[in-house]
């Protein structure tokens, strides 16, 4: 039995929704409108919080920022600089680069059918060395750290191994040793399953979602990522070189530049700082940790991408980013009977076999009587998803289905959309201009996404980037 101390701070994960009702009425510090809208403006001007006094900050290092005992020692720099500021510091560590590819891939040889138990317990081990390591670095240097592993905090998560959701962190311990001056460095990634006492991993990427919930979890000022990149783009540089990096960021737009393919931060992150108003800065542990202003400095210092409530920001554009998903495919089923049951009697055995369907298109067919469907789903599980057709052929009726991995899916992502008619006219105008065809659509209140063949999807990107006025001059 485990007694609760009133220090201990345990946050669990509910939806906005939840979070929203749970605080309504209290008068506390909701955290879905973390800064009610007068005081946004001041929230602003002190760009992270506390007047004059020390911030409260977790530093995130990526697989590149810790690759080798000498990229440690500069990221133990830019650690330093915050703590001789008087910041109160955790970090949060991953897998030396390349590290976790190997365990997995060491885990595969070892058996392709395995216990995700097991996978969990050896893909979990690179963050305990670097973990360990940047402690050692710390302390060499003259500051007081220790290590924590995701089950020593503990941050419980529940059972889904291999892809685990964080569910509660009981940061009470860490949050005295952090008060008093000690640096905590905790292993991204992972976590304990307390049921069965098991060690658990969060999904590749994972390290950022520790980074943002230890963040809540210490009720941090900000959650700084450091990588290997220095902010967020309008879209990949490498595709555009006219790609110009976004000083701010709203959280709904990271999220579906997230899930539609930007690598940035994983998905599941930027759910969190949604939820919690968490300020989450993407920057660059290559800049020199002396350029780089401590976070408690009053002035805002235009470095790297901040994600952050959409009030904040001054100036936006419409479209604000393109993503694309390289990773999609696309399956056709021809002449299904057009009546009522068909769609259910298609999804139904796909979502029963864990498979997510994306966009779906169904399309008229002149006789009235059998339709083709149109979907996508990602391109790993394209094979599972043919599987489990050709398995409900009897049930759905259809005459033949075909599939093809050669599509991507192009995204234009705006706040801006909400109130600007026409974003989408102007995209599909532009695509066929460029002779592009459109082979499936999907849209939110905030961004379009069309599925079109590979060999177009760089001509796309920018033709799109300079249709919106992305292009840097
Ligand atoms: N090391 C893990 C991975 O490579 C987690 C992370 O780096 O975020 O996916
Ligand atoms: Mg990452």
């Amino acid at each position: 039995m485990r007694l609760r101390t009133a220090s201990e701070v345990a946050v669990a994960w509910p939806t906005r929704y939840e979070v929203a009702q749970s605080w309504a009425g209290t008068g506390l510090n909701n955290p879905v409108s973390r800064f009610p809208p007068h005081e946004r403006a001041r929230a602003d001007a002190a760009v992270f919080g506390r007047e004059g006094g020390m911030a409260t900050v977790v530093m995130k290092f990526g697989g590149t920022s810790v690759a080798n005992v000498e990229r440690i020692r500069n990221a133990a720099q830019h650690v330093k600089r915050e703590v001789d500021a008087g910041n109160q510091v955790a970090v949060v560590v991953s897998a030396m680069s390349g590290a976790t590819n190997q365990l997995v891939a060491w885990v595969r040889e070892a058996s392709l059918l395995h216990d995700a138990r097991e996978y969990d317990a050896v893909v979990a081990s690179g963050e305990q060395v670097t973990a360990g390591l940047t402690a050692i670095v710390l302390q060499s240097m003259g500051i007081s750290a220790r290590s924590w592993q995701g089950w020593q905090v503990p941050i419980k998560t529940n059972n889904a191994h291999g892809s685990a959701r964080i569910a509660g962190i009981e940061a009470g311990e860490i949050k005295q040793r952090v008060a008093a001056g000690e640096v905590a460095v905790v292993t991204g990634f992972q976590g304990i399953e307390p049921e069965r006492n098991r060690i658990a991993t969060l999904g590749r990427g994972g390290s950022d979602t520790s980074a943002v919930a230890l963040a809540i979890a210490l009720e941090a000022d900000v959650c700084d990522i450091y990588t290997d990149v220095d902010g967020v783009y309008t879209t990949d540089p490498r595709i555009v070189p006219k790609a110009r990096r976004l000083p701010k960021v709203s959280y709904e737009e990271m999220l579906e530049m997230a899930s539609l393919g930007s690598k940035v931060l994983q998905t599941r992150s930027v759910e969190l700082a949604m939820v919690y108003r968490m300020r989450t800065r993407v920057l660059s542990s290559f800049m020199d940790p002396t350029a780089i202003e401590p976070v408690s400095g009053e002035s805002w210092q235009d470095i790297g991408t901040i994600v952050c409530d959409e009030e904040e920001i001054v100036e936006s554009q419409v479209v604000s980013g393109i993503a694309y998903a390289k990773d999609e495919a696309k399956v056709t089923i021809l002449k299904v009977a057009d009546k009522p049951g068909v769609a259910a009697r298609i999804f139904g055995p796909l979502a029963e076999a864990n498979i997510n369907v994306d966009m779906i298109v169904q399309n008229v067919t002149p006789d009235g009587k059998s339709t083709d469907m149109t979907f996508t789903v990602q391109a790993s599980e394209l094979p599972r998803a043919l599987e489990v057709l050709k398995g409900a052929k009897a049930d759905i009726g259809y005459f033949d289905v075909k599939s093809s991995d050669d599509v991507v899916k192009i995204s234009v992502i705006g706040i801006g959309m909400r109130s600007h008619a026409g974003v989408a006219a102007l995209m599909f105008q532009a695509l066929a201009e460029k002779g592009i065809n459109i082979h499936a659509i999907t849209t939110s209140e905030i961004k379009i996404s069309v599925l079109i063949d590979a060999a177009y999807a760089e001509l796309a990107v920018r033709t799109l980037h300079t249709l919106y006025g992305l292009d840097k001059d």
